[in-house]
């Protein structure tokens, strides 16, 4: 017999979505283990290795269980990098229950097919992604840590259609790298790199997870 399909699992909660086009919208959280990384400016490094293995159907009854404390359709799988593992049967049962899913990835896995919105994070040192984001992408978050520089801003902009938003996101709101966003915005600007933008990590400041 076929053993139900399981990911590796850190934590499922919710909250408002804290970065990107999406912030400040209700959402539920699925944390997966693992990432295939290892970025200096990690700010998810208990999710590098552990958790602990969860049916999928287990993690459909808890969003289940949040949904109903916590209205919302829309349901986020983060990690650590999510699609390291097999997405499928998980995004598949999330529409069967009438949510949308977004996954959030550094870009080096092919998108998942059926996902409602990736946002894709593409990492140094060669800010590279998969080029099936090329269609798949929705945004593109680049933090703006101590080795991104203008041309790699150049890079990632030529990789995805100018009509998807690519989105400065200062390192932790620290603030050499607001300092740094704004630079490289206005640089952006001036090399006429359409579709670039800053933003903030809201949960970072606000407090909430
Ligand atoms: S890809 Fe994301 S989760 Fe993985 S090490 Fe880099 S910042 Fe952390």
């Amino acid at each position: 017999m076929r053993r139900p399909p399981t990911l590796k699992t850190i934590e499922i909660f919710a909250s408002p979505q804290g970065e990107g086009l999406r912030q400040g919208e209700p959402t539920i959280f699925v944390r997966l283990a693992g990432c295939n990384l290892r970025c200096g400016f990690c700010d998810t490094k208990t999710a590098w290795r552990g958790g602990r293995e969860w049916s999928v159907e287990a993690i459909v009854a808890e969003v289940e269980r949040l949904r109903d404390e916590y209205p919302t359709t829309w349901v986020c799988l983060t990690g650590g990098e999510p699609l390291a593992q097999n997405l499928r049967p998980l995004v598949k049962r999330l529409h069967g229950e009438g949510f949308m899913v977004q996954i959030e990835t550094n870009g080096t896995f092919p998108p998942d097919p059926d996902a409602d919105w990736h946002s894709v994070s593409p990492k140094p040192p060669d800010f590279v992604s998969h080029p099936g984001f090329r269609k798949k992408a929705r945004e593109v978050k680049l933090v703006v840590c101590r080795p991104l520089r203008l041309d790699d801003v150049r890079t990632v902009r030529a990789a995805f259609p100018a009509t998807t938003p690519v989105i400065l996101q200062p390192e932790s709101n620290a603030q050499w790298s607001i300092k740094k966003a704004v630079d490289l915005l206005e640089d952006a600007s001036r090399a006429g790199l359409e579709g670039v933008r800053l933003s903030v990590q809201l949960h970072k400041i606000f407090g909430f997870r």
